[in-house]
This record gives C-alpha cells, sequence and structure tokens, in this order.
C-alpha cells in the first residue's frame, strides 16, 4: 500500500486472502458482528473471541453465531488474537484501545470501524504507544440504521467501500493485509488522510444525517405533528429514512467531527437561502434551475459518474430504502 496521500483509490486486483487463527471483536454489534459473520462465511478464521459491554449483547452474539467464545474483558477478547477489530461507538475507542494494548499480540493486526477517523487516529496515539504501527483503521462504507447484533449480515460489506486511513507509523505490511482482507470480504479499498476522510464524510454522510433529525424533530414539534405525519409518504420516508439511526453511535460521531459538520451547515444554509430567496420573490425560474442542477447532479452520481462503481449498484450497501445507512 502506498503512503497516504490526500486521496488515493488502491489497486482493484485483490492479494491473496489472508487467514487468521483468532479473531476479538470489541464491541458485537452491527458492524462488529457482520464483519465475524463475513470472515467466518469466507473462511478466513478459525475462532471468533467477543466482549460486549453487557452480558445480553455477548449471549446474543454466542447464540446467533456471530462469536464462539465470550470474553469477560476487551482485554481478554484481544489476547491471542491475530486480528483485533473495535466496534464500538467512536468517543469509547480511546479507552478500548488502551484496555487492550498490554495483551495485543506483537503480529497481531488491529482495525477500528469508526465513522470518524482524526478523533480515532488521535485516541490511538494516546493510547496504543508501541503498538500503533499494528493499528490500521477503517471505515466501511455500509451499515443499517437499526443497531445491535441482531441485524448483522455476512454480506454487509460486499460490494462497498471501505476507506483505510493508515499513519505513518502504520506497519506497511499490516496495512496491505487488512487491504487484502477487506477485499478479500468484497470491499472496495481506499485509501486516504483522517482529514481528507472526515471532510468528505460530514458532507456526504454526517451533515445529511443532521439534516434527518432535524427534519423529524421540526414535524414533531409542531402542534399537528400526529395529522402530518399519517400523511406523509415515500418522500417523508427516504429523506427520514437515516432518522432512525442509533442516538449513542450519532451523538459520538457528530461531535468527533463537529468542526467540518459546522462547515457543511453553512453551505446547506447558504443553499437554503438560496431556495428562500426565489420562493420570496416567485422567481419560478431561478426556483426550477436550482431543482435541475439538483436533480442532475444527483442522477449522475447515482449513475456512477463520481465514483469507480456506481454506488445504487452494490447492494446490501445501498439495499431497499428502509434497511440500509451507509454512514
Ligand atoms: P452497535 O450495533 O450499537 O454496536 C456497538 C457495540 O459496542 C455493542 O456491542 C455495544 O455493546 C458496544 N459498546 C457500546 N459502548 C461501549 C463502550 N463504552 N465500551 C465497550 N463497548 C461498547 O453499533 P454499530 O452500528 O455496530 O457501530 C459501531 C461502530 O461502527 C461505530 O463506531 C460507528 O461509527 C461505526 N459504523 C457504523 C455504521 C452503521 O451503519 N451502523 C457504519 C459505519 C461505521 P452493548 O450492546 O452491550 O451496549
Amino acid at each position: 500500500m502506498s503512503t497516504p496521500s490526500p486521496t488515493t483509490v488502491d489497486r482493484d486486483t485483490p492479494a491473496a486472502p489472508p487467514r487468521f487463527e483468532q479473531l476479538g471483536v470489541i464491541g458485537c454489534g452491527l458492524m462488529g458482528g457482520s464483519f465475524a459473520l463475513a470472515l467466518k462465511a469466507a473462511g478466513l478464521v478459525q475462532r471468533v473471541v467477543g466482549y460486549a459491554r453487557s452480558p445480553q449483547t455477548l449471549a446474543r452474539a454466542r447464540t446467533l453465531g456471530v462469536i464462539d467464545v465470550e470474553a469477560p474483558s476487551a482485554l481478554l477478547a484481544a489476547s491471542g488474537a491475530d486480528l483485533v477489530l473495535v466496534s464500538v461507538p467512536v468517543a469509547a475507542t480511546g479507552e478500548t484501545l488502551r484496555a487492550i494494548r498490554p495483551l495485543i499480540g506483537p503480529d497481531a493486526l488491529v482495525m477500528d470501524v469508526g465513522s470518524t477517523k482524526g478523533d480515532v487516529v488521535a485516541a490511538a496515539r494516546q493510547a496504543l504507544a508501541d503498538r500503533l504501527g499494528q493499528f490500521v483503521p477503517a471505515h466501511p462504507i455500509a451499515g443499517k440504521e437499526r443497531a445491535g447484533v441482531e441485524h448483522a449480515s455476512a454480506d454487509l460489506y460486499r460490494g462497498c467501500q471501505v476507506i483505510l486511513t493508515p499513519l505513518a507509523e502504520t506497519d506497511p505490511a499490516l496495512a496491505e493485509r487488512a487491504q487484502a482482507l477487506w477485499q478479500a470480504l468484497g470491499a472496495r479499498v481506499r485509501t486516504m488522510t483522517p482529514e481528507a476522510h472526515d471532510a468528505a464524510y460530514a458532507a456526504v454522510s454526517h451533515l445529511p444525517h443532521l439534516l434527518a433529525f432535524a427534519a423529524v424533530r421540526a414535524l414533531a414539534g409542531q402542534p399537528r405533528a400526529a395529522d402530518f405525519l399519517g400523511l406523509a409518504g415515500p418522500g417523508f420516508r427516504d429523506f427520514t429514512r437515516i432518522a432512525a439511526s442509533d442516538p449513542d453511535v450519532w451523538r459520538d460521531i457528530l461531535l468527533a467531527n463537529a468542526a467540518q459538520v459546522r462547515t457543511q451547515a453553512r453551505h446547506f444554509r447558504a443553499a437554503l437561502d438560496t431556495f428562500e430567496a426565489a420562493l420570496d420573490a416567485g422567481d419560478a425560474h431561478t426556483l426550477r434551475e436550482l431543482i435541475a442542477e439538483a436533480s442532475r447532479i444527483r442522477t449522475q452520481w447515482a449513475a456512477g459518474a463520481y465514483a469507480a462503481t456506481p454506488p445504487s449498484s452494490d447492494p446490501p450497501c445501498t439495499a431497499p430504502p428502509s434497511s440500509t445507512s451507509p454512514r
């Protein structure tokens, strides 16, 4: 893997799939559970040891066959693993990495799946010390608005992009291994800096989630909200789908990337002002032009004009409108 330039599209030809003896998953929810199931389905791992905050989640992960062994702590989930996945809300990344550091094996590959990268990398620098070179930060652009291990699936990552943001200190062999692993799960891998990642995902994910939360709240705060909601159709369903996302996960994401989200909010306010000015002036021509431009860009995006592969052609990343929420 090359040194991270602001944005690099990595090679498309997958390397040989890496195989692992033991995966330690810390955070057995949607993302961690799906990763474990995907590795098992691909025959890339012998044994999965999991840890979750609550005993109920851990027991459920075991019952569902997501993990083989329940660990009583994050530390013991990492112990003996040659692959460790940290899949907790991003604000818990630092404490998790600090907890596991003493028992990370000398050759183990450690990854996360957090939706923000600047904060995760900063936390890793603080927590991992001599193990920093083994950490390959990752963000799979896949998911659902429904959190929890019961929604995990083996094919969640198939056809999706995975962004890797390796550090200058990252062991190049482990970065290669991480890339080959995600490719073996059917993902397309891109490498970029944490800063480039956070700027891009503030625009295409974090602000859109904030707008969906705000739109639902704005409606719910009105006296006739119940009537309005009862009349809502597909437009409301599609626009607000991601407002059903997990509160803990999204609190952490928005706080972690607050500066970039505020920048995007300013762009959005300016665009809203432009639309409102056309409405105030009764300017049908301008209003039509504004809508036509947005419609054209959205259509081009869905046709793959901005990506190596069309974003709408890769289920389950962008599967039925009611089920997925790539972050
Ligand atoms: P999730 O289904 O709620 O799973 C989170 C897991 O972390 C649960 O097992 C939870 O345990 C555990 N956990 C929560 N707080 C913890 C803490 N303080 N210490 C240790 N474990 C803790 O959430 P998810 O959707 O998988 O999200 C996990 C990560 O993936 C987040 O960083 C998110 O940014 C990233 N991500 C999510 C998506 C998506 O669409 N969901 C997409 C891309 C990236 P309990 O169940 O016992 O509470």
